[in-house]
């Protein structure tokens, strides 16, 4: 028996990489009576054959997956946020930034197309920086069409699978073509010229950047807080996190409630107002979206 990781779906077969080996697999085993599917990040136990062929026995336990893309044992989602074109919005950047800590992966901010902004609008853009860097989060500025824009960003990458992130049009293929010229993803030029939809249905492949792996395809296409209670929504705001041990009442939705360090973390400016506002959105979201059955 050898083990592995799955780096590739496609039409039935698993791409299983091991050492320095790559192995076509089927599934076999016992984890087909317990109705789990092998998903691209997998790891496995398989049983090799001749010609890089093989079974694939048995799947490891999971520490997170996705099901758009269907992906699993994510340790990085890499958020792509335009600063213009379209506009920075704060409001999505939260969503995904919930939906991705929700998760136990780590995120990562990348504000894109900075060669557009006049010095005003730049300053702008490095306050928002600061407050998602004050959170905690890591942040670049960058630009996938001047170099000198461009920071380097493969070390982000090393020992890690990650997934890219961000609504269509803000700059991923871009930039991972940028990364890594080799990978040439569809960028919305390319397609427009070709005269065809961008949104074809594909297989999921992990690729390498640096010395680390990265799904061929961007991630969250679900913005919804489907699986999140609001009991735990707070969890998902590190700064929040942080204080909501001196709230006064235990399981405080600081929302309504008296002597919540969380709403005076607000009026004292520890807590952008903005935050919270987008907290509170999300909170009412949840608490009136339809029952699960
Ligand atoms: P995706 O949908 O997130 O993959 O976005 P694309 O990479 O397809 O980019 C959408 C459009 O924005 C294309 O026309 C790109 O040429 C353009 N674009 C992407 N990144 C940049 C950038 O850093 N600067 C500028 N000026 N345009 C960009
Ligand atoms: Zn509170």
């Amino acid at each position: 028996m050898a083990e592995g990781r799955i780096i590739k779906a496609l039409s039935g077969f698993y791409y299983v990489q091991s050492d320095n080996q790559q192995f076509v697999c089927k599934g076999r085993g016992l984890f087909r009576n317990k109705k789990i599917t092998p998903l691209v990040g997998d790891y496995v136990e398989f049983e090799p054959k001749d010609d890089n062929e093989g079974y694939i026995m048995e799947i490891k336990e999971r520490s997170n997956e996705l099901v758009r893309p269907p992906i699993a044992n994510i340790d990085q989602a890499i958020i792509v946020s335009s600063a213009v074109d379209p506009d920075f919005s704060t409001l999505l950047l939260d969503r995904f930034l919930v939906l991705i800590e929700s998760k136990h992966i780590q995120p990562i901010i990348l504000i894109t197309k900075v060669d557009l902004l006049n010095e005003d609008q730049l300053e702008n853009i490095k306050l928002y920086k600061q407050h998602y860097e004050k959170i905690g989060y890591r942040v670049e500025l960058v630009s996938s069409k001047n170099q000198d824009l461009l920071p380097e960003l493969e070390p982000y990458f090393d020992e890690k699978v990650s997934v890219f992130a961000g609504q269509s049009g803000v700059g991923k293929s871009s930039l991972i073509n940028v990364l890594d010229p080799s990978l040439l993803l569809e960028t919305a030029e390319i397609s427009k010229s070709l005269g065809r939809g961008k949104h074809t249905t594909r297989h999921v492949e992990l690729m390498k950047i640096g010395n680390g792996l990265v799904a061929d395809t961007p991630g969250f296409s679900v913005l919804e807080f489907r699986e999140i209670e609001a009991e735990e929504l707070a969890d998902s705001f590190p700064e929040f996190n942080a204080r909501m041990h001196l709230c006064k009442f235990r399981g405080c939705m600081h929302d309504k409630e008296p002597k919540c360090a969380v709403k005076e973390a607000v009026e004292n400016e520890e807590i952008a107002v903005f935050r919270y506002n987008h907290y509170l959105r999300f909170l009412e979201e949840i608490q009136t979206r339809k029952p699960r059955y």
